[in-house]
């Protein structure tokens, strides 16, 4: 269901200059004064405008740096001040909130760890109330796209229309590559369902590493997300957090030449008319599929009244994997991966045995 909030749109808030992707950048966490200015004057330089720094950082375990506090903001005071830009850090206290407003911070976000908790994220959105700043909202920690949803309605229903998200990658125990797994999905998802909310990645958290930022940010691009929140750090060999993700505002530099920025949508007749015409033929195919698989429930549930009046059990596993087999090697010949084709097939055969389950149970609906 697509859920209705009423947001301010991007180019009102008076945050970012024109333009496509919406840039955030600056380091992970503020360490000094001079570390500040010096990552924001080469980060302007790149003409980028909001300055990010973490003042309070979420650390996993204690006795680690957990940020310089509050003398930070008057550093990214400096910023804002002498160079212009906007500034923006997480918050994660009332507390935080208020100093915030002290010291001129243009623009908040709730981090991936507040975000999972709705006490937390309920106490946030009541000390922003009726304050005009807009609020970042980076997903849960967990792949929970209700929770990140439930988050920005709190905030939403507490007056808060300058709103936007974050994707950050969830946590996961399985080994990957990144830090943490994109789960691309769930940010399509999450775009289509509130398709009116300006849409950031941040690939330096998803990544773990520099050397995988490009090709996470260029993704990103690619599935029309606005724009990215990129941690950059004047000297990243010394930096006190996360220094194996962040990179020189030089490099950051390169990558941003080295983008692909897609248009949303094109103008063009000629664009209109073919991809009219694809869609067209994409929409007849999937009414095919559709009455195709009605008609493969059908037969399913003749075959399910059939076992029950023979008094057989509705899963021969052996039957199972031999049309597995079959449909995987069949895919293969068309260029359908086998990941694809099984979670296909899988998904069509839990229903039809949750359809003969019920006709055995007698709860199926005739
Ligand atoms: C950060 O942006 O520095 C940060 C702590 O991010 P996250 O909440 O995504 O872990
Ligand atoms: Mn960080």
């Amino acid at each position: 269901m697509e859920r209705r909030l009423d947001i301010v749109p991007v180019g009102e808030w008076g945050i970012f200059p024109e333009g496509k992707p919406l840039m955030i950048a600056g380091p992970c966490s503020a360490e000094s004064e001079v570390q500040i200015m010096e990552t924001a004057r080469r980060i302007k330089s790149l003409g980028i405008n909001v300055f990010r720094a973490g003042i309070w950082k979420p650390r996993t375990h204690p006795n680690t740096f957990e940020g310089v506090g509050t003398v930070g903001l008057k550093w990214m005071q400096r910023v804002k001040n002498e160079l212009g830009m906007k500034i923006c850090t997480e918050v994660a206290s009332e507390k935080h909130i208020f100093d915030c407003l002290k010291f001129g911070v243009d623009m908040v976000w709730i981090g991936a760890r507040t975000t999972a908790n709705p006490f937390l994220v309920q106490e946030l959105a009541e000390a922003l109330r009726d304050m005009d700043i807009p609020v970042l909202v980076k997903n849960p920690v967990s792949p929970d796209i209700d929770l990140w949803i439930g988050a920005l309605e709190r905030l939403n229903q507490a007056g808060i229309k300058k709103l936007g998200v974050i994707h950050r990658g969830f946590s996961t125990s399985g080994k990957i590559r990144y830090r943490n797994s994109p789960e691309w999905q769930l940010a399509v998802e999450l775009r289509s369902r509130c398709p009116e909310l300006p849409f950031f990645c941040d690939p330096s958290h998803i990544a773990g590493d520099r050397k995988y930022l490009q090709e996470i940010s260029q993704r990103s691009l690619d599935l029309g997300l606005d724009g990215l929140m990129i941690e950059s750090h004047c000297d990243p060999s010394c930096a006190l957090s996360d220094a194996s993700q962040q990179l020189t505002p030089e490099d950051l530099g390169t990558l941003m030449k080295n983008l692909a920025v897609r248009n949303p949508d094109s103008d063009s007749p000629e664009y209109k008319e073919n991809i009219d015409r694809l869609r067209e033929q994409i929409d007849a195919i999937d009414d095919q599929i559709l009455s195709d698989i009605a008609m493969r429930m059908r037969i399913s549930r003749e075959i399910g009244e059939y076992k029950k009046r023979n008094n057989i059990a509705i899963i021969q596993a052996s039957r199972w994997d031999a049309v597995l087999e079959k449909v995987t090697a069949r895919g293969a010949e068309y260029g359908l991966s086998e990941h694809f084709i099984s979670v296909i097939f899988n998904a069509i055969h839990d229903a039809s045995v949750q359809v003969q389950n019920e006709i055995l149970s007698g709860t199926a609906e005739k």
